[in-house]
């Protein structure tokens, strides 16, 4: 690894760090912390951290409830901000049992079991999030709205894109902590933005992904503005997404592509599509988590609402951008930043890698705007749709044994457990829009 005990102790020495975040995520791909001041680092760095695993959520039960926290020490960083109390650092941990074992409800170690069988392979998974979002004001109480003064539009320069100062906060922070800023600008809607940031291997893009929501939050707040990830916030507007640009790697080479082949595509990567269009809908729980979800999945806004594939339209579900050589790479259109990045890239790896096991052959790539066309002539074209809420997508996440197999029993019951309970409490609850249409008409 890249840093050991003793660089990590002498780091927080020379830069005053005063307090260390031990870091890690719940099954929702909710950021936890135990924060641990100077004093305990070395017993953190000998893995004797402990915490009350029974509080939280998806975890364990009450009579098991010790966990042990194992810093991963390439995750040392330093945060860019400084404090009246010196400065704060993190390490992202791994969660381990009393008895020395791998906790079955870390979603981290979900990941890294699908990692191990593309290791197994010869095979290094690299993803490159786009991560998009809203930049909204507070109100006089601090509390977040869906009201905006921004008026810019797709790639538009300021001075009508108040959110570009936050913007750029956000990317020379991120740049600080390692991050390799590769574009940044305004979304579609108003007050949207996307930042993309340089593709990894998978482990730590997933990392990433969480570090990335905590700045970017973390910046808007202290610019008076209140970002979200919620994929569709405002009706009639674009909703973010958080497409999953994926790609394998064998001895630094990208098996994606063939320079001899039409496409430029290889046989693996066809394989590949072809496994994450087998088990998509059974996926979408995970990629697509929240009953808000699926109204960013509606046609009109580049969102896909089929199962399809194409080397240009964005309308489709998997797009293969024009590049070809090393970033030769499959972009999943469907996954919003509410999921857990852990749980997202553990079933996508594993969907690819079971379409190269079974030789699966991908449909042939719609060359159509599929908005375009109407349900009969999508059904006559053999093209499915992706589940329309969250309650079709639990259900076809229960139907397809592959994705159990890959969360765990331990991690696959309490997610359906939960979204279970998130769809029954939004079904139940009648909302505004019930009673402007019926309150007054029956
Ligand atoms: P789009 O054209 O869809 O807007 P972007 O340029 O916003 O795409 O983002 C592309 C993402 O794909 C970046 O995060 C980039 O690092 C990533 N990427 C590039 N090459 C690869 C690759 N070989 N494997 C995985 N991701 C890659
Ligand atoms: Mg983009
Ligand atoms: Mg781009
Ligand atoms: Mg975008
Ligand atoms: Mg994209």
């Amino acid at each position: 690894s890249k840093y050991t005990k003793n660089d990590i102790i002498s780091m927080i020495e020379e830069n005053n760090v005063r307090f260390i975040r031990l870091q890690f995520t719940d099954i929702f791909g909710t950021l936890k912390n135990v924060a641990i001041t100077t004093s305990q680092i070395e017993k953190a760095l000998d893995n004797k951290c402990m915490f009350d695993g029974s509080s939280i959520e998806g975890f364990v039960r009450i009579e098991e409830s010790d966990m042990y926290l194992r810093p991963d020490f390439d995750s040392f960083v330093i945060f860019p901000w400084h404090t009246q109390h010196g400065r704060v650092a993190r390490l992202i941990c791994d969660i381990y049992t009393p008895d020395g074992n791998p906790f079955e409800g870390d979603p981290r170690y979900v990941l890294k079991r699908a990692l191990k069988e593309a290791a197994d392979m010869g095979y290094t998974f690299n993803v490159g999030p786009e991560c998009e979002f809203f930049l909204f004001n507070t109100d006089e109480f601090g509390h977040p709205t869906t009201i905006t003064h921004d008026t810019a539009g797709y790639f538009d320069l300021g001075p009508s894109d108040l959110g570009e100062s936050a913007r750029r906060d956000i990317c020379l922070n991120l740049e600080e902590m390692g991050f390799e800023i590769e574009a940044s600008h305004h979304e579609v809607a108003i007050a949207q933005h996307e930042i993309d940031f340089k593709y990894s291997e998978a482990l730590s893009a997933a990392d990433n992904i969480l570090t990335f929501k905590m700045v970017v939050k973390s910046c808007a707040d202290s610019h008076g503005l209140c970002a979200t990830f919620m994929p569709k916030p405002v009706y009639g507007r674009d909703g973010s997404g958080m497409h999953t640009n994926m790609s394998l790697f064998k001895n630094g080479e990208n098996v994606f592509y063939d320079p001899k082949s039409e496409s430029g595509l290889s046989q693996i990567a066809y394989h590949f599509i072809a496994g994450i269009m087998k088990h998509i809908k059974g996926m979408c729980a995970l990629t697509n988590p929240l009953v808000n979800s699926y109204k960013r999945l509606v046609p009109g806004y580049e969102a896909p609402c089929n199962i399809a594939w194409t080397l240009s339209n964005r309308s489709a579900l998997i797009r293969v951008p024009a590049t070809r050589g090393l970033g030769t790479r499959v972009e999943l259109r469907n996954p919003d930043s509410a999921c857990n990045p852990y749980l997202e890239l553990a079933v996508l790896l594993a969907a690819g890698l079971d379409g190269i096991k079974n030789n699966l052959t991908p449909p042939d790539a719609v060359t159509t705007n599929i908005y375009d066309i109407d349900e009969q002539e999508r059904k006559a074209a053999g093209i499915d749709a992706l589940p329309s809420d969250l309650k079709n997508a639990i259900d076809e996440m229960k139907a397809d044994p592959f994705i159990r197999e890959v969360l765990g029993d331990h991690v696959f019951n309490k997610y359906v457990e939960a979204k279970e309970k998130e769809w029954y409490e939004y079904s139940t609850t009648v909302t505004q829009w019930e009673l402007d249409q019926y309150l007054n008409k029956f």
